[in-house]
């Protein structure tokens, strides 16, 4: 695989390192991976093929551009360790994703697409029993929602804008003859893809859901809220494309979420948001996971990402749990508590009886990021599992 330096202009700082490779993924399609020097002085890029000198050039001022729009201004956040339990001794250190893969726990369909076996997928109920419960001391009701979500009222929330790298559209075929026979007769899968030319898809009406909790704002949308506050759980498949980002369980194209979601005046939302993590806490001590939970910054694509990213760090908006991965001394985001303040309230025109408009928050899991994170922890042997999952395991 080709490889090219690049040396940057600016020094990228450490505290951005992550996130601009991250974002570099989605820089130039002849980009599978990005190494960041230690001194930010270097990009090391991987390519899938041999540039031409034009091509590179164009590449290399794309990557430029892109560092010095999330370097331009950005100051390091501070961030805020709400809980820390990274210390807890666990007794797996293992990478487990090889034996996951050989007991057949996991098998790859596509990029970022994982099937999960009946060990993983026994343990998701585990954990998906609990957030009922504790879904219930929130009287939260459950609902259940779409896997498509409207383009329409996305772009009702700027989601096009903020988040446009990681979309994932669903469309058809146009409703023609010539061009449904058409299709019948020759597509074909390519290396690259399906031969089908893209005329013969529709114009995007939906797109495949981002997140849960939209849907909850959707359907309460130019709607006087019923009553003053409330409180709603839900699970559903939830699809980011994350491009070269996409590796193993821990970023997936497509993986399911846990929301509690809570909509009313501010000190509703907040409040509950307060309560939800420290009954989530007591959970995790039960079990004994390693993590914390710190503040944290949605993925915001890079025109607004300082912007968006200081707004939300300097307001608490949004904190993560992030569970130990020993095998690589890494954490990884197993779940978030976010407060959306009065965004979608306004946005959607969903007003609270005095008029003003709802705030919103949620708290949300990543199903097989918990399971995963949890097996790195503990293996993958129920027998030796802590008591609470045990005892819940076996029901
Ligand atoms: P967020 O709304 O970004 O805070 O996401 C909530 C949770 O969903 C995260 O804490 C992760 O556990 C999970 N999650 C988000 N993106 C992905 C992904 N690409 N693959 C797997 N899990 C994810
Ligand atoms: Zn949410």
């Amino acid at each position: 695989m080709p490889e090219h330096k690049l040396v940057s202009k600016i020094a990228i700082p450490t505290h951005l390192r992550a996130q601009v490779q991250a974002k570099l993924a989605y820089v130039d399609e002849n980009i599978s991976g990005a190494t960041i020097s230690n001194d930010g002085g270097a990009i090391f890029l991987r390519l899938h093929s041999t540039a031409t000198r034009p091509a590179l050039q164009d590449l290399e001022s794309k990557v430029h551009s892109v560092v010095a729009d999330m370097a331009k201004g950005a100051v390091q956040p501070k961030v805020e360790v709400l809980e820390d339990y990274l210390d807890r001794s666990v007794p797996c250190a293992a990478d487990p994703m090889p034996d996951l893969l050989a007991r057949g726990e996991v098998s790859r369909e596509h990029t970022g697409i994982y099937s999960l076996g009946p060990m993983l997928a026994r343990l998701i109920e585990v954990f998906e029993s609990y957030f009922l419960e504790l879904a219930a001391e929130f009287d939260a009701k459950p609902q259940r929602f779409p896997t498509l979500i409207s383009a329409e009222k996305l772009g009702r929330v700027n989601y096009f804008r903020a988040f446009p790298h990681s979309l994932t559209f669903a469309t058809h075929l146009r409703e023609d003859l010539h061009v449904i026979n058409d299709f019948a007769e020759g597509a074909r899968f390519e290396s690259d893809g399906l031969n089908a030319p893209a005329a013969s898809f529709s114009k995007i009406q939906a797109l495949l859901s981002p997140a849960v909790c939209y849907h909850l704002y959707f359907a309460l949308a130019d709607n006087p809220l019923p009553g003053s506050h409330l409180a709603a759980t839900a699970v559903g498949h939830c699809f980011r494309y994350e491009s070269s980002n996409l590796s193993t369980l821990e970023r997936m194209w497509d993986f399911t979420m846990r929301e509690i979601i809570f909509v009313g005046p501010a000190d509703f939302v907040l409040q509950n948001r307060h309560r939800a993590r420290q009954q989530v806490s007591l959970f995790l001590e039960r079990v004994g996971m390693a993590y914390n939970v710190e503040s944290a910054n949605d993925p915001f694509f890079v025109g607004e990402f300082r912007k968006q990213a200081a707004f939300q760090n300097a307001f608490q908006l949004k904190y993560e749990i992030r569970a130990r991965l020993p095998f690589k001394d890494e954490t990884l985001a197993v779940g978030s508590y976010n407060y959306h303040q009065d965004f979608f309230g306004r946005h959607l025109n969903i007003t609270l009886p005095d008029g003003k408009p709802a705030h919103t928050g949620c708290i949300a899991f990543g199903l097989e990021r918990l399971a995963y994170a949890f097996v790195c922890q503990f293996g993958l042997e129920p027998a030796t599992w802590p008591a609470p999952i045990r005892e819940a395991w076996h029901g």
